[in-house]
């Protein structure tokens, strides 16, 4: 009863300190040199008065887009825990982060363009996508390569420093905003599956990229089929060596499981967390024991994702974390809004911006929330993939039989 009150009196606070985060020693003094720098950028570019490219390039000249990243790209080599706290200044201010402008430029292209990118193409693309003047999509799933990604068919062939790419891209979010795509493509069909991919950077305003709307249960169109007909990819473009694909691929995945799992995630599961709990305080009529017995369940969940979380920001690379974090946050995302939509009873069922012609942005209605969440646990690899991961790479369970291992991806491959 007495933590029922709390919730009930206190739910700023338990929200804010859901968000919060502590810092300690070297890392603290660390973090307070950049919250000066972020203090003075926000009371010189006023996000209020200047333009949001302004305030976001500023902000990417002074290491503030990824605290991590080296000087020069974005960042000051330092801790990446310190990256909510320097985000939280711009908020506070009103201003918008890049990870908000482009969530799969920020989380995904960035941080492997930095790690395989040559010095002079990251200079061309990164402050763009910092600054919010260039968006970024994903084009690796395909309609014969989802969980099994490496089974990727679409084709990029060389001649004369440039690379011909033919095939379908499927479910990428956001391609029709987007300017460029990671793209994951097959150089080798001679080779095992895994060995002859390469990974380039495609320019999407081209006359070989079409882009098709696929609509989802929400009624927002958010993701794309993507054709690709002798589309060109200049050399200098391509990530890693040929043939080096799959691992630049596995930095992408890796990063990408962090940026959706991670707690500052418009997809993570605090913001879910923060809608149950709202709707609990707003809703006293609604409550039952059983309903407040689910909600401490979840509270539980969610600490202990919030914990998983801390553990890999204070990681100096990421690992075995982020892909726990990242099945924890998608599954007690569903559960939130399943808990939401129990407490709203026939409430539930009345989705009032149920129009085919749905904008692109986040919904804000919990219902359009409760049908979103079903993606969590298929978006960035699903929950059973996830398993999979955990239980080989990080128990040392027996790996899965793979039928097609050591062959020429050409002898197995199922279109
Ligand atoms: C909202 C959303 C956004 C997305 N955005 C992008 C994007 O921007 N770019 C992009 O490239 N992709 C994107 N995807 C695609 C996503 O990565 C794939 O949907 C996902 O990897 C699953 O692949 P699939 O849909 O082909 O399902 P399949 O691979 O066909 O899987 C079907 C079912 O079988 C299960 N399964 C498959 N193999 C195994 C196995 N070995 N063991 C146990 N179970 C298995 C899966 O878990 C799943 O339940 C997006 C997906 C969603 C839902």
């Amino acid at each position: 009863l007495t933590w029922d009150r709390e919730t009930s009196t206190n739910v700023r606070s338990l929200v804010k300190s859901w968000i919060g985060m502590e810092l300690e020693g070297a890392i603290a003094a660390e973090a307070a040199g950049l919250v000066e720098t972020a203090r003075r950028l926000v009371s010189d570019f006023p996000p209020a008065q200047v333009p949001q490219g302004a305030l976001l390039g500023a902000w990417f000249d002074a290491g503030l887009t990824w605290v991590h990243f080296p000087e020069g790209l974005g960042g000051r080599g330092c801790s990446r825990q310190c990256q909510p706290i320097v985000d939280d200044v711009m908020l506070e201010a009103g201003g918008t982060l890049t990870r908000q402008v482009g969530t799969i430029g920020y989380g995904i292209a960035a941080p492997t363009l930095v790690a395989f990118g040559s010095r002079e193409l990251t200079d061309r693309l990164l402050r763009p996508l910092a600054a919010g003047e260039e968006t970024w999509c994903q084009l690796f799933s395909e309609p014969g390569a989802g969980s099994d990604l490496a089974n990727v068919s679409a084709s990029a062939t060389l001649a004369d420093g440039k690379w011909t790419v033919n095939g379908q891209k499927v479910w990428s979010s956001r391609a029709h905003e987007a300017r460029w795509g990671v793209l994951l493509a097959r150089t080798d069909p001679s080779l095992p599956k895994h060995q002859g991919l390469t990974y380039f950077v495609i320019d999407m305003h081209q006359p070989g990229v079409e882009i098709r709307p696929l609509r989802q249960m929400t009624g927002r169109a958010e993701f794309n089929e993507v054709f690709l007909t002798e589309a060109m990819v200049p050399d200098a473009q391509r990530l890693g060596a040929v043939g080096e694909g799959w691992r630049v691929a596995r930095t992408t995945l890796l990063n990408e499981r962090m940026a959706i799992g991670s707690r500052k995630s418009s997809a993570g599961a605090p913001s879910a967390m923060a809608d149950a709990l709202r709707l609990w305080s707003d809703r006293p009529e609604r409550r039952t024991p059983v309903l407040r017995d689910r909600l401490a369940a979840l509270w539980i969940r969610a600490q202990a994702h919030r914990l998983t979380c801390e553990r890999f920001s204070a990681a100096a690379a990421l690992g075995q974390e982020a892909v726990i974090a990242k099945l924890v946050s998608a599954e007690l995302r569903q559960a939130a809004y399943e808990f939401s939509m129990d407490l709203l009873g026939p409430e539930a069922s009345t989705y009032g911006t149920y129009d085919m012609a749905g904008s692109n942005q986040d919904g804000t209605e919990l219902q359009e929330k409760f049908l979103r969440s079903r993606a969590n646990t298929i978006e960035g690899g699903s929950s059973e993939i996830i398993r999979n991961i955990i239980g080989e790479r990080i128990l040392g369970l027996p790996a899965e039989h793979q039928p097609d291992r050591g062959k020429p991806w050409r002898e197995g491959h199922r279109g």
